[in-house]
């Protein structure tokens, strides 16, 4: 089989022009603002004149490898099986970030025969979105400590600033560092670090914000850290808002990009799914809602992180109301959950999928009872599968299980997939239901998390969060939605306690406020905000050649 860019590439040659297929979405040219050929951003006015007439559709998955299930993959497949069957489909899907680019994943835009182009502006700076949010939130950065240099009038504490810088690469040198430094003219000496743009607070309020209004609304909300009465201090406050605002002036524009098979694919923001809700931008899932009858989406992580936020913040939100819900399992993540090793995954082994299968149960259950939602498992296929395998897991659930192989033969492989959703998308959906309500208080809201989507017995709280959380609570605010923070590996805060775990104790041992975003993180054991290169980072396989041919951007 070819590359994923090999394939991408020779679809690119032939794919129609942007404007061409704005204008079978019934966009109007004027509207679209291209950045060359094949890539182009909406302006929301277009797309506020559409009704949402779409249904929404939810791609989440069991708990991953560490290679990824293929939720993007199966997404850009089932929307180009949808359209294939002659129902139009759009899909929302989130940005790359670089950094994961150059270090181990490969590109994010799908794989195989279902992908997203072009794939390799994709995967690098697109159309500008990460940076400028990296330039709005270093402005706020340079303005604390420039407010700090001038005098500091609004007597921020100098130890209690949350900001950090941000920039898109893996870099783990610049975790923790000291600004400052090299005497008065410099400014303050302080403890500073930087986060990868994906944790910027800014980068889930672009992808939460409704409109421009309410992204300035948000970004005056956010929180920088407190001053010396252990007060929060408002990027209001230090007058930030407009100039940021001014940066992002087109970040808010959903990016209309099509799949190899020429269908729509709305790739807008990009949010960590630990710190942050995981999601693509709900300008881009509207978007999709207004010009297809079936808009597809992509949460982040496994279904106990993705699709809990997704239902829980995003849903509650942007008052989204998704109908069906598709749960990508792998064989390879059946034998993971087994504990099998990483090494071994392409090795047949139908003898230890029973046990493995307690995983993809669990994740049905959660989305059924406390989400209320309706769901197919697709099996996404991968070349090492035995037709013996994908037999015994369809005998082991008691659900119906479709198998699928987009990633080899595009459409055609998902069509019974797409067949599948279609049919529950033809009856009427039941309403969604979340885990927590929201005017619980927030250690009631982690129980409820805990016990009914983790299956935990408890929570526990380190005693400077649960400080964290009166000071937040005493600020007055209350009511948000929560995110937790946890590994994706395993239902529990171990990443080893593999398949269907019960009875742990959820440990939050920090509480952060994103008061821009709307939602308290509390974060469970170790958390990565600034990825750092492994030893055979994938940059040192990549080159681009006097043609300006890339090679090695798997
Ligand atoms: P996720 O969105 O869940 O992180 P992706 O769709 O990005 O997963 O897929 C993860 C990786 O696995 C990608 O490199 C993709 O090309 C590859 N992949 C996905 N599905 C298959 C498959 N059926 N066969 C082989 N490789 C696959
Ligand atoms: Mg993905």
């Amino acid at each position: 089989m070819l590359t994923d860019l090999e394939i991408a590439r020779a679809a690119e040659e032939k794919a129609q022009s942007i404007i061409e297929l704005a204008e079978k979405l019934g966009l109007p040219t004027q509207e679209l603002e291209p950045y060359g050929y094949n890539k182009a951003k909406v302006k929301p006015a277009a797309l506020k004149e559409s009704s949402n007439k779409g249904k929404l559709v939810l791609v989440t998955a069991v708990s991953p490898t560490p290679a990824g299930e293929g939720k993007t993959t199966t997404s850009v497949g089932l929307a180009d099986a949808i359209n294939a069957r002659g129902t139009s489909a759009a899909l929302s899907l989130r940005e790359p970030s670089m950094g994961p680019v150059f270090g181990i994943k490969g590109g994010a835009a799908g794989g195989g025969y279902a992908q997203v182009i072009p794939m390799e502006d994709i995967n690098l700076a697109f159309t500008g979105d990460f940076p400028a949010i990296a330039a709005a939130n270093n402005l706020l950065a340079a303005l604390i400590d420039n407010h700090l240099h001038q005098g500091n009038e609004l007597r921020i504490d100098a130890r209690q600033i949350w900001w950090r810088r941000v920039m898109d690469m893996n870099d783990r040198a610049l975790r923790q560092i000291t600004v400052g430094q090299g005497g008065p003219l410099n400014g303050f000496l302080r403890e500073d670090g930087f986060d990868i743009v994906s944790a910027s607070e800014i980068m889930a309020i672009v992808c939460l914000a409704s409109d421009f209004s309410d992204l300035k609304e948000r970004l005056g909300n956010i929180v920088i850290g407190l001053n010396l009465d252990k007060q929060p201090v408002t990027a209001r406050e230090l007058g930030a808002v407009g100039a940021m605002a001014v940066i992002l002036k087109d970040v808010m524009k959903p990016n209309l990009v099509q799949t190899l098979e020429g269908n729509p694919a709305f790739v807008h923001g990009g949010p960590f799914a630990n710190i942050a809700h995981g999601c693509s931008s709900l300008v881009a899932t509207r978007a999709a809602l207004s010009v297809a009858d079936v808009a597809i989406t992509e949460a982040g992580f496994g279904a106990d992180l993705g699709a809990e936020k997704f239902f829980d913040i995003l849903c509650r939100q942007g008052d989204l109301k998704p109908e069906v819900t598709v749960l990508v399992a792998t064989i390879r993540s059946i034998k993971y959950q087994a504990g099998v090793p990483v090494k071994e995954l392409n090795n047949p082994a139908p003898e230890k999928l029973a046990e493995g299968i307690v995983n993809i149960n669990r994740h049905l259950e959660n989305l059924k009872d406390v989400f209320g939602t309706r769901v197919v498992v697709a099996l996404n296929r991968f070349p090492s599968d035995t037709d013996e395998e994908v037999a015994t897991v369809q005998q082991l659930l008691d659900c119906p299980v479709v198998p699928a192989t987009h990633f080899a033969e595009g459409s055609q492989g998902a069509l019974e997939l797409a067949d599948a959703v279609l049919g529950l998308l033809a009856e009427p959906a039941p309403e969604v239901s979340f885990a927590y309500d929201l005017a619980d208080d927030y250690q009631q809201k982690a129980k409820q998390v805990a016990q009914r989507v983790y299956h935990a017995d408890s929570v526990s709280f380190a005693p400077s969060a649960l400080r964290r959380l009166k000071q937040i609570e005493e600020a007055g605010y209350t009511g948000l939605p929560i995110c937790v923070a946890k590994t994706q590996y395993s239902f529990s805060t171990d990443p080893k306690a593999l398949g269907a775990p019960e009875g742990h104790e959820l440990q939050i041992r920090q509480v952060r406020l994103s008061a821009g975003a709307g939602f308290v993180v509390l974060v469970a054991g170790d958390m990565m905000t600034m990825p750092g290169l492994s030893a055979k980072p994938a940059a040192l396989g990549m080159d681009i050649d006097d043609e300006g041919v890339i090679s090695g951007l798997s």
